[in-house]
C-alpha cells in the first residue's frame, strides 16, 4: 500500500515552483527523450502531486539520469517546466532524503 505524505508536497512547493499539474499526458516528452525516460513527467510528477514520496525515492536513478537537455520541455504543449521540476526533485532528494 502506497503511503500519502501531504508534507512531502508542501516541501516540494517550498523549494521551487512545481507546475506538473499542467500536464495533459500527451506523451510528447516520452517520445522525444534521448534517455528514454518514459516515467518523467507523466507518472512521476503525478506521484509528487499525490504526495507519494516513496515512488520518488524508488526512481532516484531516473531522476539523476535526466540530462536537463529540455528536449521534452521545449516541445511540451502545456508548458510544463520539466527540467526545473526535475531539479526540484533532486534538491528534495539531496536535502531531505539523503541529507547531502
Ligand atoms: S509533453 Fe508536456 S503535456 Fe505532454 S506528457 Fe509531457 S509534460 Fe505532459
Ligand atoms: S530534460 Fe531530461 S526528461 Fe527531458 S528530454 Fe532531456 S533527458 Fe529527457
Amino acid at each position: 500500500m502506497l503511503e500519502v505524505k501531504p508534507e512531502f508536497l508542501e516541501q516540494m512547493k517550498l523549494s521551487e515552483e512545481f507546475n506538473a499539474s499542467a500536464c495533459i499526458n500527451c506523451g510528447t516528452c516520452t517520445a522525444l527523450c534521448p534517455m528514454e525516460i518514459g516515467l518523467l513527467p507523466r507518472h512521476l510528477f503525478r506521484y509528487v502531486l499525490m504526495g507519494i514520496e516513496e515512488k520518488v525515492i524508488e526512481n532516484t536513478e531516473n531522476i539523476y539520469s535526466c540530462l536537463l537537455c529540455k528536449m521534452c520541455e521545449d516541445n511540451c504543449p502545456a508548458g510544463v517546466h520539466i527540467a526545473e521540476n526535475v531539479r526540484a526533485l533532486r534538491s528534495y532528494l539531496n536535502e531531505t532524503v539523503y541529507r547531502l
